[in-house]
């Protein structure tokens, strides 16, 4: 058997929605996982509604989440010669015929046809039509079968039959010589060799039709997957009334592309309870057989655990790279002074859920000029606290160890010489230097920021209490 190949053939008229963006996964992991080839087209031939912007922000999407194609994108609008050529074809073998039916006189027949109970089809008023009408507008549909079964074993839903009495003879070229989705999709998917097409279960419908096209043709007819739907809380499809629906919209908001593929892929697919995948680990365990029959519903709490744990057990080094640009955009350039942004990262992972939070939490280890916050400095920043925090940074002057350790040694040791708690020191030099409560610890803080800084806002501090009237 020859190597499996895959597509992804969005329609570039918004952006990557997180429904596409799994689709897209699915058909990637199968590739990547056999070894076979993916494929990236943009069905673009709704020219009224295709734009660049949105072919941008799907390549972006798809580079976001590290998904990979191996031919394309691939544009249909480039193809409709070949489209042409095989209409042509079929209309010469007598498979598709010109329909000179005005768009009023379909209109009526189909509220003639509601009205009646029955169901709107194309009566084949024009089935018959052997020759051409000059001068009047006309599409072209395509010749179809009256009766018979078209079945398919879906590899998601198992075996699938149509009545082909329910098919109607399908529109493939509009008036303006535009072909229509359900043509342009077979022939591209029969002349790119697709094998396999995964996609999402809206498109069910569309199946036997195409299925009759690519025989029609002479085409191999592919294998299918028909993924279920994604829904939303309320088990309706997911859409913007619950929240992003576009995957780019989910980078912004904070969150790592490996949370978001462990996420979507989980959206549908399952192997036993497992519930974190790293990428290699998907690639080895994924099968399409494991795709489930029934709706993901998207859980924003989940993926919000499953980002907190790849910002926890993420390489700083990495992390850093993708979170610079939350700082910039929070006006903090960590080239330009601080502390190495990676160190700074490491006492702030743990706790950070989104790359938002920790951009937030990064911030004070920039800024040297701490802003207090109210609450905090009136209770830590007082007139009592002021001969502890001077005995402290005197006693930091002279300290050699700036690890973490050695810091911790550094409060042990003055609180011993002191006679006080550490409750009495911490807190405060915490507010001294990140002006919260609440931080990373606090010997971390002091390792990261070093001697020279920390002494410099504890001396602020310092004077800030001093200033203070009474
Ligand atoms: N362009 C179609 C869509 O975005 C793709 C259909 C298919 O995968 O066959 O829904």
């Amino acid at each position: 058997m020859s190597a499996i190949r895959l597509r992804f053939a969005p329609s570039p008229t918004g952006y990557l929605h997180v429904g596409g963006a799994r689709t897209a996964l699915f058909n990637w992991l199968l590739a990547r996982k056999l070894g076979g080839t993916f494929i990236l087209r943009i069905e673009d031939t709704d020219v009224a509604r295709s734009t660049e912007e949105s072919v941008n922000a799907i390549l972006e999407g798809m580079k976001w989440l590290g998904l990979d194609w191996d031919e394309g994108p691939f544009f249909q609008s480039d193809l409709f010669p070949v489209y042409r050529e095989y209409v042509q074809k079929l209309l010469e073998q007598g498979k598709a015929y010109r329909c000179y039916c005005s768009a009023e006189e379909l209109e009526a027949k189909r509220e003639r046809a509601l009205a009646e109970g029955r169901k709107p089809k194309y009566d084949g008023t024009c089935r018959g039509i052997t020759h051409e009408i000059p001068g009047k507008p006309f599409v072209i549909r395509f010749r179809a079968p009256q009766d018979g079964v078209t079945s398919f074993d879906d590899l998601v839903k198992g075996p699938i039959s149509f009545n082909n009495e329910e098919l109607d003879d399908l529109i493939i070229q509009r008036t303006d010589g535009t072909p229509i989705y359900n043509f342009t999709v077979v022939i591209d998917d029969a002349t790119m060799k697709i094998s396999t097409v995964i996609r999402g279960d809206d498109h069910i419908s569309n199946t036997p039709r195409q299925i009759l096209l690519y025989e029609a043709l002479g085409f191999p007819v592919p294998r299918f997957a028909h993924v279920p739907m994604i829904l939303g809380s309320d088990k309706a499809r997911l859409s913007k009334r619950h929240g992003a629906t576009s995957v780019m919209a989910y980078r912004d908001m904070g969150y790592l592309p490996e949370a978001m593929v462990n996420y979507l892929v989980r959206l549908g697919w399952s192997h036993g309870d497992d519930e974190l995948f790293s990428r290699e680990e998907l690639i080895e365990k994924f099968t399409v057989e494991a795709i489930g029959k029934s709706a993901g519903v998207f859980n924003p709490d989940k993926l919000l655990w499953l980002n907190a744990h790849y910002i926890k057990s993420g390489d700083p080094t990495r992390l850093a790279e993708l979170l610079l640009p939350f700082l910039l955009e929070r006006g903090v350039d960590p080239a330009a002074g601080g502390p190495e942004l990676a160190t700074a990262i490491v006492t702030l992972q743990e706790r950070a859920r989104t790359m938002l939070e920790l951009a937030d939490g990064a911030l004070f280890y920039y800024r040297s000029e701490v802003c207090y916050d109210e609450a905090a400095a009136v209770k830590q920043l007082t007139p009592t606290q002021l001969p502890h925090l001077t005995a402290f940074a005197r006693q930091l002057a002279s300290w050699d160890d700036m690890t973490s350790a050695g810091v911790e040694a550094l409060f042990k040791e003055f609180c011993a010489a002191q006679g006080i708690k550490m409750g009495m020191i911490g807190p405060s030099v915490r507010v001294a230097l990140c002006g919260v409560t609440t931080s990373p610890a606090i010997y971390d803080v002091v390792a990261v920021l070093g001697r020279e800084e920390t002494m410099g806002r504890l001396e602020r501090a310092i004077s800030f209490i001093t200033d203070r009237p009474e």
